[in-house]
């Protein structure tokens, strides 16, 4: 039998260099244990502008990005349990792994030792492809790894917890942030503000460290404690040995020191911003004068995203989005490059009818 493919189209980076545009192409006939979803909008994150313009190794043009997806589940394959047609779903950053190592038996897919797949830009082990994300009319992803977004939450404003709010949430609870502990985010961007956002909520005292001063009043009127200008010297010298844990999520090569010494003694600064230059390296008496750690993480599993998501059902938590038609995408990563996102981009996939 000849497999049939769905016609479907998206937008896609056709090199580094060139913007994108759009790019018809082909997703998979759902299997047994597919869910086939018409999306209705996808985040827009800078790991996105990080692939499309080849910042990180290993882009395959043409490229879709997209991994903060929200649809409606068009059709599931016969041996789907957990989701029917009409459903609202979404889709995060993963689209598979394999499920019996280690990591995957802990439900820390990301952390796959065979290698998950990521949403967009992975081998895809269906077409012996690249796998295309969310920029686009619909997608076809295994169960395993489908979230349900739970009833009472903005769609549009949902999607972007499907990265930005599962990268922020998995390390605050793996650090145990929470009533009694003062947490900083540094960057007030897409991820900054989920931090600040699910900090708050969990109970932590939040400091927000941020390069942008007109942020401040944002800043505090989305749960934050207390702002710090951190290109202000005498404002960071003063929150020395006072944080418990901080989130670092800033897209760009920057001095560390000044934060790991606003750290407490056994302190953790997780790093989630992932710039495609090295950060200098920092100083190591910072690190051993107060047994400080300085740590990364990477997204989330999908028994955690489901966690997140039900967490923020149960608060009214969502992110704060600016909504764009897909043909204004281009503009979106300059605006993103000068620090000028009020708090995500989300796509409108609904525009796609129109290319
Ligand atoms: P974003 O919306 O562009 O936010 C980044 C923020 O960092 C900016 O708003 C800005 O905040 C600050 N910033 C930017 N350039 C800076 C500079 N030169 N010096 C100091 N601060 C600067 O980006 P995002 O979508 O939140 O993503 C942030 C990073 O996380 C990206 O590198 C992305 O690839 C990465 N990421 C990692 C994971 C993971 O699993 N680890 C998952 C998703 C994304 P202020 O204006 O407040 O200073
Ligand atoms: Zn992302």
């Amino acid at each position: 039998m000849i497999a049939t493919m769905i016609d479907t189209v998206g937008f896609a980076a056709p090199s580094a260099e060139a913007p994108l545009g759009p790019f018809a192409f082909t997703r998979r006939e759902p299997g047994p244990t597919d869910v086939h979803i018409d999306i209705l909008f996808c985040g827009v994150c800078h790991s996105d502008l990080h692939t499309a313009r080849a910042e990180w190794a290993g882009t395959v043009y043409p490229c879709v990005p997209g991994h903060e997806i929200v649809g409606r589940v068009v059709a599931t394959g016969a041996a789907v349990k957990g989701f029917a047609k009409g459903d609202l779903v979404g889709v995060g950053c993963m689209v598979d792994s394999c499920q019996q190592c280690a990591s995957c038996a802990e439900g820390l897919e990301q952390y796959c030792e065979r290698g998950m797949t990521g949403t967009y830009n992975s081998p895809d082990k269906h077409t012996g492809g690249v796998t295309y994300g969310g920029y686009s009319k619909d997608i076809v992803v295994d169960e395993k790894f489908v979230l349900r977004i739970p009833d009472g939450l903005d769609p549009a404003a949902a999607a972007p917890l499907l990265c930005a709010g599962i990268t922020t949430w998995s390390p605050l609870r793996h650090w145990n942030a929470g009533k009694g502990t003062k947490v900083g985010v540094v960057g007030l961007g897409g991820l900054g503000h989920m931090a600040i956002k699910l900090a708050h909520a969990l109970g932590a005292h939040v400091v927000l460290f941020t390069t942008s001063p007109d942020k401040r009043a944002d800043a505090l009127a989305l749960g934050a404690d207390e702002v710090v200008i951190s290109r202000d010297a005498e404002e960071m010298a003063a929150r020395a040995g006072t944080l418990d844990f901080i989130i670092n999520t800033v897209a760009a090569p920057h001095n560390l020191d000044p934060f790991l010494s606003a750290l407490k003694r056994d302190g953790v600064m997780t790093l989630v911003g992932a710039p495609a230059e090295p950060h200098p390296s920092p100083t190591v008496f910072n690190l051993i004068m107060g047994r400080r750690s300085l740590a990364g993480s990477l997204i989330g599993g999908i028994a955690e995203t489901q966690e997140m998501l039900d967490f923020c059902g149960k608060h009214g938590i969502t992110a704060e989005i600016e909504m764009i038609p897909i043909q204004r995408i281009n503009e979106a990563y300059e605006r993103m490059l000068k620090s000028d996102v009020k708090y995500r981009f989300v796509i409108d996939m609904s525009s796609l009818g129109t290319v």
